[in-house]
């Protein structure tokens, strides 16, 4: 689907309302800002507005508030972009209503804003028409850079775009679309597939389309048991979903059929206490004994994966190998980043909450070509869903 670029707007001294994704993580205690990669990675698109003359109107949700609440304000995040765009920006207390088309009125040419928490209205995740309406009322040109909201029908992403013609993706939304639907639709062969993380029935429908177009799929993770009891084994006390051994057979047999390599674990990393630094030992794919926990992909194959991802010309990785949150379990997720990192002449593409915690973690994410923004739209995307905030953006 060909989708409105920036380029095709003419956004000079026009209000552009600027949706992007900054809801960015921050300490549970203290509240503050842990990780601002949301909000640095929207200051192209603001750059490429503001040079051209637009007044530039951003708003965002943060986070799940009932109504207006102050822990959930945007105000400390766009402290935090005045200091990473490097020149002042104002802030609205509300993102709809006479305070903000006051604040909107205010704006220069080449200003930037920021509106308070869309999500303080309900209207915003009811896709609301007439919240959507006073959105809409405040600028001449949408424009769409929040990949991370992209899978929600929601006003700001969906219903606004509608009301608003002139329209376009951000950079970074368009960015995102150019990767993933490579991946999807033109991958340079061969395309290795690395899927871990916590559950199949999370990913089934991503397992299922990437048995369509990849040529060679690794599964780690949790997520590997459940295959592993569909062969017979018992895992111990992994976790592993015994309501989806049938969803793992039938997803073998698929492959199968469709010749593609499909590669399981070698070994596992077990233990029998879920801590940090618990004792652990390695056995074989399938040994998990009676009242121990696997935690991670063994260095058998951790050999066997990186072989894969080192002949590569495309990789996708959504979800971690193992409990990467504990060492000495990280070992296994840690080694998959560093082979795909080592991998240079392969295009690799990170996606997915917790596959990109883990790269970050491993301090490797400049050495991947693209690390998607959006957790749940980058799943989606990958499972071959049109989302609602890309299909908005229609040429
Ligand atoms: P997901 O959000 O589905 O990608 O799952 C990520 C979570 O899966 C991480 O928090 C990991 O700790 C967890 N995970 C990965 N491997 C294992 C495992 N072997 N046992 C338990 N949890 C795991």
């Amino acid at each position: 689907m060909a989708m409105s670029k920036l380029s095709d707007l003419d956004v000079s001294g026009k209000r552009v309302l600027c949706r992007v994704d900054f809801n960015v993580s921050t300490d549970k205690k203290t509240g503050e800002i842990k990780d601002d990669t949301r909000i640095v990675a929207a200051l192209p698109t603001i750059k490429y507005l503001t040079d051209r003359g637009a007044k530039v109107i951003l708003c965002s949700h943060f986070g799940r508030p009932e109504g207006r609440d102050p822990k959930l304000s945007l105000k400390p995040v766009s402290e935090r972009l005045t200091e990473r765009w490097g020149k002042p920006t104002a802030f609205a207390d509300d993102c709809v209503g006479e305070v903000a088309e006051k604040a909107v009125s205010a704006m220069k040419n080449g200003d930037v804003l920021l509106l308070e928490n869309l999500r303080y209205h309900a209207g915003e995740e009811a896709d609301d028409a007439a919240f959507s309406a006073q959105l809409a009322k405040l600028a001449d040109v949408y424009v769409d850079d929040a990949f991370g909201a992209a899978h929600r029908a929601h006003a700001s992403v969906h219903a606004v775009a509608k009301l608003i013609p002139q329209k376009a993706a951000g950079l970074l939304l368009e960015k995102e679309v150019e990767y993933l639907g490579k991946a999807l639709e033109n991958p340079e062969r061969p395309m290795v597939v690395i899927l871990g993380g916590a559950k199949v029935s999370d990913k089934i429908k991503v397992i299922e389309k990437m048995i369509d177009v990849a040529d060679t799929i690794l599964i780690g993770g949790a997520m590997s048991y459940t295959f592993a009891v569909a062969e017979g084994f018992s895992v111990g006390k992994s976790r592993f979903e015994a309501d989806k051994v049938e969803l793992a057979r039938h997803v073998r047999k698929l492959a199968a059929e469709k010749g593609k390599k499909f590669l399981l674990p070698l070994d596992h990393v077990v233990t029998q206490k879920f801590e940090a630094h618990a004792p652990h030992q390695v056995v074989g794919w399938g040994k998990i004994p009676d009242e121990w926990d696997s935690l991670d992909i063994g260095p058998k194959t951790v050999e066997l994966f990186s072989k894969e991802i080192a002949t590569a010309k495309m990789i996708v990785w959504n979800g971690p190998l193992g409990v990467f949150e504990l060492e000495p379990f990280n070992a296994g997720t840690f080694a998959i980043a560093k082979a795909v990192a080592a991998n240079t002449s392969a295009t690799s593409i990170v996606g997915g909450g917790e596959s990109v915690a883990a790269v970050k973690k491993a301090k490797l994410s400049d050495k991947i070509t693209h690390v998607s923004t959006g957790g749940g739209a980058s799943l989606e995307f990958l499972e071959g869903k049109l989302l609602p905030g890309v299909a908005a953006l229609a040429k």
